[in-house]
């Protein structure tokens, strides 16, 4: 593999690269150079502490799968495993990122304390850390400022950058920030502060309780499924968007950069894969300018939805003037609006919304797979 060093992706490679001559034609945006991998990615003090967690989480999800595909499990523990699975990667999502990184809307006290402590039993660290890092991963993209550097690698950007602790151009990068509005907000504060009380109370303990109490599910089933599995799947479901949607996909609003508007990355983060469109915009609550029947985006019609029972205000969008006059300068036009009839588009929809319901759960087919293959018992 090819080892260069660079120091800043962005305007150091540009220099020496014919912007201009690129721009015409689509199949020279691959030959940017975005396949890079920096030379002192792992050449840093180890972080143990999640090198274990991680470890541990990994072996037990597979122990727990496997247990789960030979034994029998009641329906409503795969439905309520898959409910708060999905409303923890909501407020990841609608929370920690679009509300606290971004402030691309306002939102009631509520709204911000269900994002708080759904948002902590995904195991992604505090809302506050989380937002800290994803602004300087915005303002430094893919250079050694951002904490999850895509541009070291793919298992990098992924987890890996969870493994090694931080360099300190990374952690000087973060003190030119001002995170003053984080630490002002109390209950995102508070969400810091008691981080692992809150993730094994309402992360661990209560998922596994309530299985166990309202239809009598096996405990170690009950923990296998709405701890271990779910924490499993939505932390690597919001992982993604970091290393997937920073390498292959379509650029359509600016071809320079590295971030990608990515289709299975969208469906399994619920609407979080327009990373190219985000990256030029990340002021914009959307994450996209279709209309939003267009698209999977399940993230913006709930805020939406908040919005119309004022839990959330303020929404702020991206004109359309602005995103067509980016597109023209700095994107590709046949990528952002290709000439397609309305009919096109209603079916696109509704094959869109289904596949992306049933990618975003795509956990459970192995197991119902080798259960019928096996002639097992699927569910009690
Ligand atoms: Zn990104
Ligand atoms: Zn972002």
């Amino acid at each position: 593999m090819k080892i260069l060093k660079i120091k800043n992706l962005s305007d150091d490679s540009f220099k020496s690269f014919d912007t201009k001559k690129l721009k015409t034609s689509i199949d020279n945006v691959d030959k940017f150079p975005f396949n890079i991998v920096e030379q002192s990615a792992w050449k840093r003090p180890l972080k143990w502490s999640n090198i274990i967690i991680l470890s541990i989480l990994h072996i037990g999800a597979i122990v727990c799968y496997v247990n789960i595909c030979i034994t029998v499990i009641h329906l409503e523990t795969v439905l309520f495993a898959m409910f708060i699975g999905a409303l923890s990667g909501i407020a990841a999502s609608a929370g920690a990122h679009r509300l606290w990184s971004h402030r691309s809307y306002k939102a009631r006290w509520p709204l911000k304390l269900w994002f708080l402590i759904f948002q902590a039993i995904t195991m992604n660290g505090s809302a506050l850390t989380y937002a800290r890092d994803h602004r300087t991963h915005h303002k430094y993209s893919d250079t050694d400022g951002d904490p999850k550097n895509p541009s070291r690698g793919l298992f990098y950007s992924h987890v890996g950058w969870w493994l090694v602790k931080k360099t300190e151009t990374v952690k000087q990068a973060g003190r030119k920030l001002d995170f003053s509005d984080l630490y002002k907000d109390k209950l995102l504060y508070f969400q810091h502060k008691y981080y692992i009380p809150i993730f094994i109370v309402f992360g661990v303990i209560i998922p596994t309780i309530i299985p166990i109490i309202l239809w009598n599910e096996d405990p170690w089933i009950a923990f296998s499924s709405c701890v271990v599995l779910r924490v499993f799947v939505v932390l690597h479901h919001l992982f993604t968007v970091n290393s997937l949607a920073h390498y292959f996909g379509f650029r359509p609003y600016d071809f320079r950069i590295r971030p990608t508007d990515h289709r299975i990355v969208n469906y399994i983060s619920m609407g979080e894969g327009l990373h190219n469109y985000h990256h030029v915009f990340p002021f914009d609550y959307r994450i996209n300018d279709r209309p939003q029947w267009e698209l999977f985006n399940p993230l913006a019609n709930f805020i939406h939805l908040c919005s119309r029972i004022d839990l959330a205000y303020d929404l702020r969008i991206a004109s359309p003037e602005v995103v067509k006059g980016t597109v023209a300068r700095k994107g590709i036009q046949a990528l952002y609006d290709p000439i397609r009839s309305r009919k096109f588009l209603i079916v696109n929809a509704i094959f869109d919304w289904i596949i992306g319901l049933l990618t975003a759960f795509w956990i459970i087919y192995p197991g119902l797979f080798f259960k019928l293959a096996t002639q097992r018992v699927l569910y009690i």
